[in-house]
């Protein structure tokens, strides 16, 4: 999908808005979270816009796929084997940008249910 001009995630993708990139894909990109809930707080994101993870699963399966490969790696590379990948989907369940982004977190002990 082509770019949205209002999307902020749209705009880290163009360079537009500054991010920290930890990783970079052919796809994926990741970069640490403005407001770490943990240690590690990346979020990984398509390059292409899609709003939510099910309309990424629908339109483009191979990247999705890539995408959690990239927070695999993201892991990694912040030396953590143990982590959550998070996607909220929909406003009450959290989400606030709606670019499709998994959230890479850990570093810390976490609790269940999340709130
Ligand atoms: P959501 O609430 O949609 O699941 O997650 C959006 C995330 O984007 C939040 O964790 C928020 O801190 C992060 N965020 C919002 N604006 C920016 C920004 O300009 N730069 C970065 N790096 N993260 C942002
Ligand atoms: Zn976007």
């Amino acid at each position: 999908m082509s770019p949205d001009p209002d999307c902020l995630f749209c705009k880290i993708v163009a360079g537009a808005v500054p991010a920290t990139v930890v990783l970079e894909t052919r796809r994926t990109l990741a970069f640490r979270d403005i407001s770490p809930q943990a240690p590690t707080h990346v979020l990984v994101i398509p390059r292409d816009h899609h709003r939510d993870v099910a309309e990424l699963a629908d339109a483009s399966p191979e990247t999705l796929a890539e995408l959690v490969d990239t927070a695999r790696a993201v892991a990694a590379d912040e030396g953590i084997d143990a982590y959550r990948l998070v996607f909220n989907t929909g406003a009450q369940a959290g989400q606030s940008v709606f670019h499709v982004h998994g959230h890479v977190l850990g570093g810390r002990a976490m609790t269940w249910p999340p709130g």
